[in-house]
């Protein structure tokens, strides 16, 4: 990418209005944007607006923007949150070097379907903070349409009991999942996103009630996985088949209906 201009607003306000102008961009880590091709007339670099921070607050953990992978999977605050998911999710993508950089929020304004990260979040009902939108869930976010034209300023983890289970599937340690997938138990629900199908992850939630039944009727979990996942979208690309990814995301569901359940 080529910026045409370059600034570090001191303030949420001055960061706003400049995202107004004709051919801004927000810059998060910067590590995406820096692959593209695109001219830009404007970035603007949230550095100075305290966003990389993780914070118990009482009602729920903030995590700023501009927070970086590695700083999630270090985080005292997350180690233990839903079994440590977000931890694990940030710490299988590449590199410490490309962790040190990458963001939270880039990563969920970028909406990529090959996201590790996004699958947990939108499992444990992740919420979003925007500057002037306010709050809305992940899930909603991911449903709309067209360029996002708000500042993200925190993602909000809720503080739910629950423990977890999350899965990548890759065929070298540094390259994008093939399928990643996750399982969060947490209340009378099970949660269940799948990512990189190659599309960007979606969620489906079920009763705990209704797989203890069909476990006690003798359902194996793989017959219960496998219609969980049968609900989900899969497609093909160059890393896997449509097929393949079904059979991978049915064993790794299973998995981790197990691991929870157990
Ligand atoms: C070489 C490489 C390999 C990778 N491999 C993987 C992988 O295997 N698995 C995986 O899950 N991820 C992978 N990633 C993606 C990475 O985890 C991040 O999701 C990605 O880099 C985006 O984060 P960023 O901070 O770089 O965002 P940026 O590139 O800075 O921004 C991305 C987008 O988000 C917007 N944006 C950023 N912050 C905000 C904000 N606060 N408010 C509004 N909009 C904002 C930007 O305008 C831009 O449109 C990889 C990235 C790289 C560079």
């Amino acid at each position: 990418m080529k910026l045409l201009d370059y600034k570090k607003p001191e303030s949420m306000e001055e960061a706003y209005s400049l995202y107004e102008l004709e051919g801004s961009e927000i810059i998060g880590g910067g590590a995406w944007l820096k692959l593209g091709n695109q001219t830009k007339a404007l970035g603007i670099d949230l550095e100075k607006l305290g966003l990389n921070k993780i914070e118990d607050k009482e009602d729920g953990i903030y995590i700023g923007a501009m927070t970086n992978l590695y700083q999630l999977e270090e985080s005292e605050i997350l180690k233990d949150v839903y079994s440590g998911i977000i931890s694990l999710s940030a710490s299988k993508i590449m590199g410490v070097q490309v962790r040190n950089i990458a963001t939270i929020g880039g990563t969920v304004c970028g909406k990529y379907g090959f996201s590790d990260l996004i699958t947990p979040l939108l499992a444990i009902g992740a919420k979003l903070k925007f500057y002037k939108a306010g709050v809305m869930t992940l899930e909603e976010f991911m449903a709309k349409k067209g360029k996002n034209l708000d500042i993200l300023t925190d993602v909000i983890i809720p503080k739910a009991e629950g423990n977890g289970c999350f899965e990548t599937f890759k065929k070298t340690s540094i390259d994008f999942a093939v399928v990643n997938m996750t399982v969060v138990k947490s209340g009378n629900q099970i949660s269940i996103a799948v990512g990189a199908r190659p599309g960007v992850a979606k969620v489906n939630r079920i009763e705990i009630e209704e797989v203890i039944k069909q476990r006690e009727a003798g359902t194996p979990l793989h017959d219960i996985s496998a219609k969980v996942i049968s609900e989900f979208n899969f497609g093909a690309n160059h890393r896997a088949s449509k097929e393949y990814r079904i059979q991978l995301a049915t064993v790794l569901v299973a998995d981790g209906l197990k691991e929870v359940l157990a």
